[in-house]
């Protein structure tokens, strides 16, 4: 245990600006290494050596420091407070040289004060951490008494913390909007309305995770274009893309949530009526609106990145799974179409179908905050899973 040294006596460190930018340093310092183990930070051996023109102290701390180095004079010591790295060297090395004596001991919560007790002034020919960060090296060579006098050092701004991967952004697509009300229940719920309601309940969650950035297609009842869906998330550079519906089938007896992902060539009957009955929503956009024709998207198609394919294929997973726990699923939950709003290239696209408008249990049930709630809730956590088994997840630039 090392002994609480008695404060040195003699001129109190200075304070200021330097000061400051230095607790302010150490205050970055320590955040992060309450997370650490103890013993990363520390200082775990100190030697001291002499050559013809130097006395060289090595303290060997195994990451940065942040440490404040300065003199006193009476007797002439050299003060090296190290802050957040406790002294875990054993009995200081024995002086040589100008270095009488070497003490060290924690001097108040968090700092360990080394002290370098002298026969003769010095200056400070170096007080820096080694380039990979794995020492703290002070080399003195002897020098006039008013040039001791003046020696105070702080460390070297702190190699900075790699930054925190930047949260990515989930973009929510409510279908529909504006003039085109997507499906009609029976009665008269329209789909736009409770796809909106849900996405918007699905962001509030997300956001509350504090893990991602969410952006909307739309947040109010507005017409927008297909493409422009796909280009919203594009240059966004989103990590995702959600399409959220709740279309209507010619066959009211089919009821049930369902998770779609793009192909060329849809993978059932159903799924082909869908993505036709979405892609129609176009037909909406006027005729300022350029349209993917299909020799467009043929090229986008087969500009689609087998990650892209992935990625939405493994959403796709995690949705139906998530979904699944909550609420009834249509049979093969997981299904393949040619939506246009599925085509960016380049960010993993998902639609998912909350429900069908054509069922009437299904209409009642997304009338409903408490159940759209459960249905945002399960798609919050498919992007959680999602997301931590994304190598690595896209983050926008
Ligand atoms: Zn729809």
């Amino acid at each position: 245990m090392p002994l609480r040294l008695p404060a040195v006596r003699g001129a109190p460190p200075r304070r200021g600006p330097r000061r400051r930018a230095f607790l302010v340093a150490a205050a970055a310092l320590l955040a992060p290494a309450l997370t650490r183990p103890l013993a990363a930070r520390a200082i775990g051996s100190a030697s001291l050596a002499q050559d013809e023109s130097a006395v060289r102290l090595t303290l060997a701390v195994a990451e940065p420091v942040v440490f404040r180095l300065f003199t006193l004079d009476n007797p002439l010591r050299l003060v090296i407070d190290i802050e957040g790295a406790p002294w875990r060297a054993g009995a200081p090395p024995a002086g040589v040289g100008p270095v009488t004596r070497i003490r060290a001991a924690l001097n108040r919560p968090g700092v360990t004060r080394v002290v370098l007790d002298l026969s003769e002034p010095v200056t400070v020919r170096r007080a820096a951490l080694e380039p990979d960060g794995s020492a703290l090296v002070v080399e003195l060579a002897p020098a006039p008494r008013a040039v001791f006098l003046r020696e105070e050092r702080a460390s070297d701004p702190l190699p900075r913390p790699p930054t925190p991967p930047e949260r990515p952004l989930i973009v929510l697509d409510p279908g529909h909007g504006g003039r085109d009300p997507g499906a009609i229940g029976a009665s008269g719920t329209q789909e736009k309305r409770v796809a909106l309601a849900a996405a918007l309940e699905l962001r509030r969650i997300l956001e509350a995770s504090g893990r991602y950035r969410v952006a909307m297609t739309r947040t109010r009842d507005v017409f927008v274009p297909l493409a422009e869906r796909v280009r919203f998330a594009q240059t966004r550079n989103a990590a995702l893309f959600l399409s959220i519906h709740a279309d209507a089938l010619d066959d009211a007896s089919v009821r049930g949530a369902s998770v779609y992902t793009l192909a060329e060539h849809a993978s059932d009957a159903i799924a082909e009526r869908i993505a036709r009955n979405e892609n129609r929503a176009d037909r909406f956009a006027g005729p300022s609106f350029t349209g993917v024709t299909p020799e467009v998207a043929r090229i986008l198609i087969s500009l689609v990145r087998r990650e892209t394919l992935n990625g939405s294929a493994r959403m796709a997973r995690h949705a139906v799974a998530s979904l699944r726990r909550e609420v009834t699923m249509l049979p093969n939950s997981h299904r393949f179409a040619g939506f246009v709003v599925l085509k960016a290239p380049d960010v993993p696209s998902v639609l998912i179908e909350m429900g069908f408008m054509s069922s009437r249990a299904d209409e009642a049930l997304l009338r409903r905050a408490d159940h759209r709630r459960k249905l945002a809730a399960a798609m919050a956590e498919a992007v959680q899973r999602y997301a931590e088994e994304a190598v690595p997840v896209r983050a926008a630039g």
